[in-house]
């Protein structure tokens, strides 16, 4: 880990500067970002990041931002991930107006040009196998050998490159090579690879192609085509560059592109890798992509993270050039930062406990008013309703109670919040020594505050429903999926760093009756426990199933 940055809110950097003099100097008159996703699985944290950089400069700086699918790999794209990344953009808050693009609408276009670089010299069609190729490559102390195909004749490499594509030969058993240089101290710029034979129907042109580009022949000229004036990636293309520009260089494009990278999101506690989260899900480790313990967009929108939330992140890690960790720490403080402001508050027991309060009659109920948000009284209020048998969570009451703790004892008191004061007189077990019930009396003179009828103050307050009324719930406690800041780290499985108790699902839960109206979409602060929402998966009418989407204040950095 080299750094974990501070979350110190960030309004300029280095991205805006360049753009801020591009445009003063008159090089654009506008700008044009993108956000290219490949549609090969789902979107993450760290692509949020991505689109909140390039819809961000876009509007900040009066732009357009296009949503564009770098969709050049039929084998490992699907419909699925197209549908799901749109979907998760808007979720974001990002429109691309009619600025949704595929790479493979240029498909003809990138073909033809290949064909332009047949013709220059500049492109031949390989015989060589992967391995081969690889072999010939060089490292990067040794130049790279030509191939024997190299110097084929530029009418022979229009005929095959031509029978290619009419899907004469098998996969693998050719390829479509730039022509640059063998000895380049870059390696990517030793004849790399342009078009591959790949019998496979794509999920947006279908049928139509038997040779796809690869990604590093699409990507720059569909920016070109695009008239993207900065193209913005992760520093691992950094290496790309000069071939992203020998192709502008060396094809009649319609617009110069100028490519930037910025350092990627990493995240502690979290794995990123597609590989590593397809892995998670195809192991059974977690329920889905959209398990509400996966850094996927799908995954923590499911568990109730907030689009605001989000972009707040993003904001304030900022955007800089050089690799760093950002504790996630960060990130659920940004949530719960959103949270506190925006989520009504409600009454749940997770660990529910009876408490009887012998001096108030049978039958007889009264209501409560409590108030939605204790800052806003715009949120309005609610009722909650008292009657003899009560639900408390066991965590709140203690028989022998150990030093500063002012909850419920034996012959302590205690303040039910919004409700009166409670003392409890005895405690009901089974023959095991279980506890089954807790017996209490009322004070009917501290209805509306903290103090007994005889003027001494209570210092706990508890929550509590009423059992009559209370509805039943599942409720499950997330944590982090990991329980090393690092499970990345190179060597190591990180498989062996998950953390055993990362989800605890409590069936019993009892909530107060104004739950039973929940709305999927609403997250509630459950008071002293966090914030939650409806599962909307999982919940069943009459069954509701919710989420913690984070605890009410960070439990982690003090372990
Ligand atoms: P792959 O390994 O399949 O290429 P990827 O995560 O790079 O995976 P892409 O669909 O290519 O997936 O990513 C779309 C965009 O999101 C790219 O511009 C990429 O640079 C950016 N991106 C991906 N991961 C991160 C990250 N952790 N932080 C910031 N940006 C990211
Ligand atoms: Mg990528």
């Amino acid at each position: 880990m080299t750094s974990i940055e501070q979350a110190a809110p960030v309004t300029n950097n280095f991205l805006r500067t360049i753009i801020d003099e591009d445009l003063k100097s008159g090089k654009h008159a506008g700008i044009v970002t993108r956000f290219p996703p490949e549609p090969n699985g789902y979107l993450h944290i760290g692509h949020a990041k991505s689109i909140c950089i390039n819809f961000g400069l876009a509007r900040d700086f009066g732009g357009r931002c296009h949503l564009r699918f770098d969709d050049t790999n039929p084998a490992k794209e699907e419909q699925e991930y197209i549908d799901s990344i749109k979907e998760n953009v808007r979720w974001l808050g990002f429109d691309w107006g009619e600025h949704l693009h595929y790479a493979s609408d240029n498909f003809e276009q990138l073909y033809c040009w290949a064909v332009y670089l047949i013709k220059q010299g500049k492109a031949y069609v390989e015989d060589l196998n992967a391995e081969q190729i690889r072999a010939y490559r060089g490292t990067l102390t040794e130049a790279g050998t030509e191939s024997p195909y190299r110097t084929r004749s530029v009418e022979e490499n229009l005929d095959l490159f031509g029978r290619m594509r009419a899907g004469e030969f098998p996969d693998g058993s050719r390829v479509l090579r730039a022509k640059i240089d063998m000895a380049a101290p870059n390696i990517n710029l030793r004849d790399p690879v342009l078009y591959r034979i790949i019998h496979a129907p794509h999920p947006h042109v279908g049928d139509a192609w038997k040779i796809y580009p690869m990604y590093d022949f699409a990507h720059g000229q569909t920016d070109a085509i695009e008239e993207i004036t900065h193209s913005i990636c992760t520093l691992e293309f950094e290496s790309h560059k000069p071939l992203y520009e020998w192709f502008l260089d060396n094809l009649p494009v319609p617009a110069r592109p100028r490519q930037y990278e910025f350092a990627r999101l990493n995240l502690t506690y979290t794995v990123m890798s597609k590989r590593k989260l397809q892995e998670l899900v195809q192991l059974g480790i977690v329920s889905g992509w959209d398990d509400p313990r996966m850094p996927t967009l799908v995954g923590i929108r499911r568990r109730g993270y907030t689009p605001d939330a989000v972009r707040a992140f993003c904001e304030m890690i900022g955007v800089g050039r050089s690799d760093s960790w950002i504790d996630v720490a960060i990130l659920e403080e940004c949530v719960r930062a959103d949270l506190n402001d925006s989520a009504p508050r409600a009454m749940a027991v997770l660990r529910p406990i009876k408490l009887v309060i012998d001096n108030y009659p049978a039958g007889q109920t009264e209501e409560f008013q409590a108030s939605n948000h204790p800052q806003k009284p715009e949120m309005g209020s609610r009722s909650i309703n008292f009657s003899r048998e009560l639900w408390i969570d066991s965590d709140d009451f203690m028989e022998v109670p150990s030093k500063g703790f002012h909850r419920l004892t034996v012959g302590g008191e205690v303040k039910l919040r919004c409700g009166y004061i409670i003392t409890c007189t005895g405690v009901v077990k089974d023959s095991e020594g279980a506890i089954l019930e807790l017996h209490g009396d009322y004070d009917p003179a501290s209805r509306e505050g903290i103090h007994t009828a005889d003027g001494r103050k209570v210092k706990g307050v508890i929550h509590w429903v009423s059992a009559v009324h209370a509805i039943t719930a599942e409720v499950r406690l997330f944590d982090r999926l990991f329980s090393d800041p690092n499970p990345d780290r190179g060597g190591a499985d990180y498989k062996q760093f998950l953390n055993p108790n990362s989800v605890e699902t409590l069936s019993d839960c009892k909530l107060e009756a104004s739950l039973a109206g929940a709305e999927t979409e609403t997250r509630y602060q459950f008071e002293r426990q966090g914030y939650f929402r409806l599962d909307p998966k999982d919940t069943r009418p009459g069954t509701p199933v919710f989420n913690r989407i984070v605890t009410l204040r960070d439990v982690w950095t003090k372990k």
